[in-house]
């Protein structure tokens, strides 16, 4: 008897040991805190962050303001005359902030000055942030079916930093969350935007809000 107990208990062991083997994965997929991550949270994040160059990340038009083409001269950037060229002081703390969040950027500008542009994001050492880059002149419209083409992303999923009334116009028909910027962007603004976006998209999804 004592022998037959044992098989039983160890039988009820074994499929026990079965049990929680095939149902942790389930339970730990389900509560939302592991690596497939929440999904609230990815849905009400966007997915893609558009920022502006004249007057949203330097205080100046590329194109007018200062003169091409730019060097670096200690640990200055500056331009053909020797002008210091600065940006707007968070626009870095803002770039890691966004980088830490692991959501992809991307920039739109509608200058003519291409290449002083993108020498300047260079010399800042920004490249490294921006996955997508539209610099031409136009509509931004344009600018944004590109960046629709290359990341297979709605225009929905997207939030975009401007100055000019006409941009935040014209984007936000196509459905992309338009934030508009006075004075630069900074830590506040993209911090109450991301929340904005995630309320919008809480509330439009039927989830409540935190
Ligand atoms: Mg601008």
């Amino acid at each position: 008897m004592p022998l037959c107990m044992c098989t039983i208990q160890a039988e009820t062991a074994s499929q026990l040991l079965l049990i929680i083997f095939v149902l942790l994965p389930v339970l730990k997929m389900s509560s939302g805190n592991d690596s497939c991550g929440p999904p609230r949270d990815d849905k009400a994040a966007p997915k893609l962050i558009v920022f502006d160059l004249d007057y949203t990340l330097w205080p100046f038009w590329v194109d007018t303001h200062v003169d091409p083409p730019f060097a670096m001269k200690g640990s200055k950037v500056v331009d053909s005359r020797g002008k210091t060229i600065k940006y707007f002081p968070e626009v870095p703390e803002v770039l890691e902030y966004i980088r830490s969040l692991g959501i992809p950027m991307a920039i739109a500008s509608r200058t003519g000055e291409i290449d002083g542009a993108n020498q300047l994001l260079r010399l800042f050492d920004w490249d490294k942030y921006f996955q997508y880059k539209e610099i031409y002149p136009g509509c931004k419209i344009t600018h944004f079916s590109r960046f629709q083409k290359a990341t297979g992303l709605s225009h929905n999923s997207m939030m975009f930093f401007d100055d000019e009334e006409r941009n935040i116009r014209d984007l936000s028909k196509e459905g992309v969350h338009c934030v508009f910027v006075r004075k630069g962007v900074t830590m506040k603004l993209l911090k109450d935007s991301l929340r904005e976006f995630k309320n919008k998209n809480t509330a439009e999804l039927g989830w409540s809000k935190e």
